[in-house]
């Protein structure tokens, strides 16, 4: 297959990347590298059936030659993220997700979107069912996200029904590996940095709030049978062992061997007490199940971190203020993006 990955240079993108040239298929990874890194595909990078393009997908673009898939992850992912750029996240999930749309119509080929857990807000349904349609915020601070993603599955639905796009849609739950980065703010990566570099363990509120952990190589497995197959979804994809946030920092500590201590911080607005996902779906549509463990996941990860320790965690209080980005942004003139004949 030839497929182009959006969002191909970020954490899942990268490693989704990986694992399609490792099958033989050829990548165009568009990447605006916002939130991603080239560094992340520098194993891919000089193959002949891989090619990074730095674009932004909000610009209207067009690609050269056959495309059998588009992957679209282009989407500030993690909160700190999405907190600073607020704008671009609405915009990739709106116009973004309509131009990768518009170019699987034209080349009549498969679609899958990422979208998210948090399409279920802060869920009144526990574990949640791909049918359980959310209790969302629509205009607090996480809402830029969630309700992003929420059009992004309703315009891939709708594009569905209207030109017949071969659309597919995964809802991802907490997913960590390697390459995440430790500024991320996210649970997995501010643990480990923290543990290994001896700091406190920022833990939001009481910790008895629980999340579930998908390791990235079980997560890239589903999204590639999404990618193979012709499910509408939306499929959660996601790892149903739940563990609480107090649960996750004691694994840290115990795996890395660390004495830091345990510090709480007020809970961000808005933050899910529960989530867990119901992957019945994936199990019988996609013939998918995770296979890594909590232990032997945060143990891939802890090694990776141990070598990758450039960068200093962030405490999401600390966060700086809201930053739009859209001007740093080159406009470029639409055109065809990545080389043909491949
Ligand atoms: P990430 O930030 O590491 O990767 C996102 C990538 O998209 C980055 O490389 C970034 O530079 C790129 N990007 C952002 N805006 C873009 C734009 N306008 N044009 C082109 N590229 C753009 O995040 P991730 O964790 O790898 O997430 C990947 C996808 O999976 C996202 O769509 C996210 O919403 C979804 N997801 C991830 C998780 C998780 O736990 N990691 C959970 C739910 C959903």
């Amino acid at each position: 297959m030839r497929v182009v990955v959006t969002g191909g240079a970020g954490f899942v993108g990268s490693h989704l990347c990986e694992a399609l040239v490792a099958r033989g298929d050829t990548v165009v990874c568009l990447d605006d590298l916002s939130t991603g890194r080239a560094a992340n595909v520098a194993a891919l990078t000089g193959h002949r059936r891989f090619q990074l393009v730095e674009h932004d997908v909000t610009t209207p673009f067009d690609v050269d030659g056959r495309v059998d898939a588009v992957a679209h992850l282009a989407s500030p992912a993690s909160p700190v993220d999405y907190h600073a750029r607020p704008l671009q996240t609405l915009a990739v999930g709106s116009r973004g997700t309509e131009h990768c749309l518009e170019l699987a119509r034209l080349k009549g080929a498969r679609f899958v979107l990422a979208s998210t857990s948090e399409v279920y807000g802060d869920p009144l349904q526990h574990p949640q069912t791909e049918d359980y349609w959310g209790n969302v915020n629509p205009v607090g601070p996480r809402s830029v996200y969630d309700e992003a993603k929420r059009f992004a599955e309703a315009l891939s639905a709708a594009y569905r029904r209207t030109h017949g796009v071969d659309v597919g849609i995964i809802r991802i739950f907490n997913t960590y590996g390697p390459r995440m980065r430790p500024t991320d703010g996210r649970v997995v990566s501010s643990f480990v940095t923290q543990a290994l570099q001896g700091e406190p363990m920022t833990i939001h509120g009481d910790g008895g709030q629980t999340r579930s952990f998908c390791f990235v190589d079980d997560l890239v497995r589903g999204i590639v049978a999404m990618l193979d197959g012709s499910e509408p979804g939306p499929v959660n994809l996601g790892n149903p062992a739940e563990r609480t946030v107090t649960e996750l920092a004691a694994l840290v500590l115990a795996l890395t061997g660390s004495t830091a201590p345990v510090v709480h911080l007020p809970l961000p607005v808005d933050d899910p007490t529960r989530r867990r996902p119901d992957i019945t779906a994936a199990r019988t549509r996609l013939g998918w199940e995770p296979m890594i463990d909590i232990d032997e996941g945060l143990r891939r990860t802890i090694a990776w971190f141990r070598v990758h320790d450039d960068i200093r965690p962030v405490v999401l209080d600390a966060v700086e203020p809201p930053r739009v980005v859209l001007d740093a942004v080159s406009a470029r003139p639409a055109g065809a993006l990545g080389d043909a004949g491949h």
